[in-house]
């Protein structure tokens, strides 16, 4: 007989695993801490080098491994967590599939130093590419120092996949932070080379938050508890102003393991649905506690998916509880309570000590606040405050030729669409004086038509260009602040903020890092002092993060939120030379009919289209 099917080698499985266990240094690091923890460990320290590429160094004092185990762990499904068949489904640890080890010991050379309390010495093992170099005896405290060298260093092909250093440390910082914040208990360090990231001291969720967000923070946790015989839901909420553009902190945790669920973000969402923009998301740090019997962590090799038997219930409960959070401190608009119908599911007479929650809410709370500035209105003269600047020298040419855009019409410019029985006054003097329409619209004649522009988009592509020909000049203009300002920000967005540092400057920020978390502004590009630099920055941070490649992409990021800062809002009156400097300005840029992100500035009637609705 042929057979052509074998048994791989436990080596190219383990090599095969690496791939779905370890994809990149975080991933590794993620499954290092977890270890940790799973022994007992309450003080651990990560030390990680060039984004983890070079080095990932896990030190806990954990309860350490014997000399046989020290070998054996790095066998494939070698766990000490689970023994029957049946403790699959009832994990109360981190790991259980005992093939974190084995794949990283297939890709990479590993050293492990462990000492259980009761040994007098410990061991020390070294591995490479799954093959045991040595081992021998050392002298260490209780616990395991494990460190990974050389990640992926027999696997290029995945060794090349690996973005920069800068990103992989990103993400290294990111699985650290879930950890820690799923076990504020314990006693966390993290360093990249010598420099502390993070060092955090044992306390409860709200100490932990604050250790790593900043100070800012603990006013604006708001906490959210919930205890039913299905799940019991803890953590905290921040504040509906405080909700942002990006999706920031957003954290779920399922019996104290970080966990992706869009499904139960869809139920946070909606309880804060009516009291954040329609475009913010909130943040939140949400545990949710449920039997290990009533969750399955295996669906995925990361288990940060899990499938909660009752997630619809679970769904339920959190809403509601979150709904309540915003209730109880006065933050939510009564009427959003009365569609709650989280309470009339058939499982609510378990849940007899869920009761409806009785609501004081803040009648002033206004959730768009910061959007309804009152337009400005003034008397004569500059009527909208609002400046026009000199023209460019780029402006100034163009200038030359919008006037032409301005010339009467002849019959000839008319599309006369084969109707001969149309004549046309030729006298007609087609230049009639702009008009503002709505405080909004600027109306005026051109060869083309009668034609409504928007003040807003089009001041906002004025700006957008003088900001990109200063940048590529290095010539942009700061404006010293009195007071400077400083922006906290969380150790990885950090990170991202000093690589983006040159960028900011070169819009005219005076700008710098300061401390380990901060950045201090000092300048302003001149004119901008409207803008929400926090917002700004914020979606600078974003693009950057999902955006890696191009760092033009970053200026154009900011150019474009910079500009909308500073450009003349709708609702603001114009007087007539200020409407015609606008229009002239704006009919001297590059593109006078679409915003840098592609929106209309102007609509026009032509006559054409006059002559069709008139049936002439
Ligand atoms: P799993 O965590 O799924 O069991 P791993 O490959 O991550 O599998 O680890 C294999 C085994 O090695 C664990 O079950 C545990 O017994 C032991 N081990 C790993 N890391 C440590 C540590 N830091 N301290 C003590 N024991 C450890
Ligand atoms: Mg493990």
């Amino acid at each position: 007989m042929n057979n052509e099917i074998h048994i791989l080698p436990d080596a190219v499985a383990n090599r095969i695993a690496a791939g779905e266990v370890v994809s990149r240094p975080a991933a590794a690091v993620k499954e290092l801490l977890e270890n940790a923890i799973d022994a007992g460990a309450d003080h651990i320290r990560l030390v990680f080098k060039d984004g983890g590429k070079s080095l990932i160094m896990v030190q806990d004092n954990g309860k350490g491994m014997s000399e046989t185990d020290a070998r054996l762990c790095f066998e494939r499904h070698a766990t000490s967590k689970i023994k029957a068949p049946d403790d699959i489904f009832c994990i109360t640890t981190k790991g259980f599939r005992g093939e974190a080890l084995a794949s990283i010991a297939a890709i990479a050379k590993v050293e492990l130093k462990t000492r259980r309390k009761e040994e007098p010495a410990g061991t020390f093992v070294r591995i490479e590419g799954s093959e045991l170099v040595s081992q021998e005896a050392c002298s260490m405290n209780p616990g395991t120092v494990i460190s990974i060298k050389s990640l992926f260093y027999n696997v290029p092909a995945r060794r090349k996949f690996l973005k920069n250093d800068y990103t992989e440390t990103k993400h290294i910082i990111d699985e650290f932070e879930r950890v820690a914040l799923a076990h504020p208990g314990l006693r966390f360090e993290m360093l990249n080379g010598d420099n502390v990231i993070h060092k955090l001291e044992p306390g409860n969720l709200r100490k932990r938050i604050v250790e790593m967000y900043g100070a800012a923070y603990n006013d604006r946790l708001v906490p959210v508890e919930e205890s039913t015989n299905v799940v019991t839901v803890g953590g905290f909420i921040l504040k509906p102003e405080f909700a942002r553009k990006t999706a920031g902190e957003q954290f779920f945790f399922a019996n104290n393991r970080f966990i992706r669920s869009p499904f139960l973000k869809h139920a946070v969402d909606s309880a804060f649905e009516g009291m954040i923009q329609k475009d913010l998301k909130p943040g939140f740090f949400i545990f949710l506690d449920v039997a290990p019997t009533e969750i399955d962590i295996n669906i995925h090799p990361s288990k940060t998916e899990v499938k909660f038997s009752d997630e619809r219930i679970i769904y339920h409960i959190l809403q509601s509880s979150v709904k309540k959070a915003l209730g109880k401190f006065n933050i939510a608009p009564a009427m959003d309570f009365d569609r709650d119908t989280a309470f009339d599911l058939p499982y609510s007479k378990e849940l007899s000590e869920l009761k409806q929650p009785s609501i004081g809410f803040n009648p002033d709370y206004n959730p768009f606040h910061q959007e309804e500035k009152p337009a400005k209105s003034g008397g004569t003269g500059n009527v909208s405050g609002w400046k026009p600047q000199e023209r460019t020298e780029r402006e100034q040419h163009n200038a030359e030729n919008w006037k032409s855009l301005y010339e009467t019409p002849s019959f000839d410019s008319f599309e006369t669409g084969g109707d001969q029985a149309f004549t046309f006054p030729a006298a007609v003097d087609f230049k009639a004086p702009s008009f503002q329409w709505l405080q909004t619209y600027i109306v005026t004649t051109l060869k083309s038509g009668l034609v409504v522009v928007d003040q807003h988009r089009a001041h906002l592509r004025i700006v957008y260009e003088r900001l990109q020909a200063a940048a590529e000049s290095q010539q942009s203009a700061t404006q010293q602040e009195m007071f400077p300002r400083v922006f906290e920000y969380t150790p990885a967005d950090f990170e991202v903020l000093k690589e983006l540092m040159p960028v900011i400057r070169e819009l005219g920020f005076d700008a710098e890092p300061f401390g380990t978390s901060s950045m201090v502004l000092r300048g302003i590009p001149a004119g901008s002092q409207d803008t929400d630099f926090a917002q700004v920055f914020d979606e600078m941070i974003e693009a950057r993060k999902f955006n890696r490649e191009d760092m033009l992409q970053f200026r154009e990021v900011m150019l474009r939120k910079l500009a909308a800062g500073m450009a003349l809002k709708r609702g603001v009156r114009m007087n007539t030379a200020e409407m015609e400097t606008l229009l002239a300005d704006l009919f001297s840029t590059s593109n006078p009919n679409v915003t840098p992100d592609g929106k209309p500035i102007l609509a026009t009637l032509t006559s054409a289209f006059l002559k069709e609705k008139f049936k002439l």
